[in-house]
């Protein structure tokens, strides 16, 4: 597994390593088939995300948007066509490997859900650390929970949190961990204007901070106009636009 601990750790002198984009889909195609029904949801997807864009990815209802996201996640894959992770292709990697990708290089944050809700906020973050294998866990866990002013609701359960509170934990969690790659998936879709700006200060301080691509999926006007890019998807194929 030296190719995603190689990618994580960055060594100084692996220039090649640096050039690499964050993500390229290439010719992706994803079926599902459930008895005779089957369902093209990625039809020849082409995109390439840089290393630090903050890419949102627009799209109807069913257009493949999520799809999208969990191959990049590793969650799933592809049918046809190959996804890129820093110049890993994924499909190449075992299911060790890919667990060690989702855990190490990926940060999901959801829509909601993305917690364990018996859990305080530092546990939350203390327990994604421990999945990536990180040390020093109690000082990254408070110096990310500081950074995104959640210091004073560190020991609080996280269902007492507000949602922007709560998306804040999960985005704390990415950069306690340094995620090079942050997949957000309508993470301020419940929430009110004043949280969705927060959230969105978030991962704009994630990006600052730790240098995280961030694409995330979004109906937010305000969200698509704080990214580098907008990148629409239609039909399971991916077109770049002005934001
Ligand atoms: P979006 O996130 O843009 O709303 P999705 O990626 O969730 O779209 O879905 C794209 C298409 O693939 C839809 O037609 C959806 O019904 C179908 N689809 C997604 N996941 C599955 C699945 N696990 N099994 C069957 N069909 C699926
Ligand atoms: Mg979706």
């Amino acid at each position: 597994m030296e190719v995603v601990a190689s990618l994580y750790e960055e060594p100084e002198h692996d220039v090649a390593a640096l050039e690499w984009p964050a993500l390229e889909l290439i010719d992706v195609f994803k079926l599902f088939r459930s008895g005779p029904v089957e369902t093209v949801a990625l039809r020849g997807l082409d995109l390439r995300i840089e290393r630090g864009e903050i890419v949102a990815v627009l799209g109807r209802s069913g257009s493949g948007k999520s799809t999208f996201l969990h191959l990049a996640a590793g969650l799933d894959t592809a049918s046809a066509g190959e996804v890129r992770a820093f110049g890993q292709p994924l499909g190449q990697l075992d299911e060790r490997e890919l667990a060690s990708y989702r855990a190490r290089t990926v940060a999901l944050v959801l829509q909601s859900d993305n917690l364990w809700p018996d859990l305080t906020a530092r546990e939350n973050v203390v327990v994604a650390l421990r999945l990536a294998h990180q040390s020093n866990v109690a000082r990254r866990a408070d110096n990310a929970l500081a950074m995104f002013g959640l210091d004073r609701r560190a020991d609080h359960r996280v269902t007492a949190l507000s949602g922007g509170e709560q998306q804040r934990v999960a985005i704390a969690a990415a950069a306690a961990r340094e995620a090079p790659l942050v997949l957000a998936d309508e993470p301020t879709g419940e929430l009110d204007a004043r949280n969705e700006e927060i959230v969105l200060d978030a991962l704009g301080r994630l990006r600052a901070e730790c240098g995280s691509t961030i694409v995330t999926v979004t109906h937010a006007r305000r969200v698509a106009e704080a990214a580098d890019r907008i990148v629409h998807v239609t039909d399971g194929r991916a077109f770049s636009g002005r934001v």
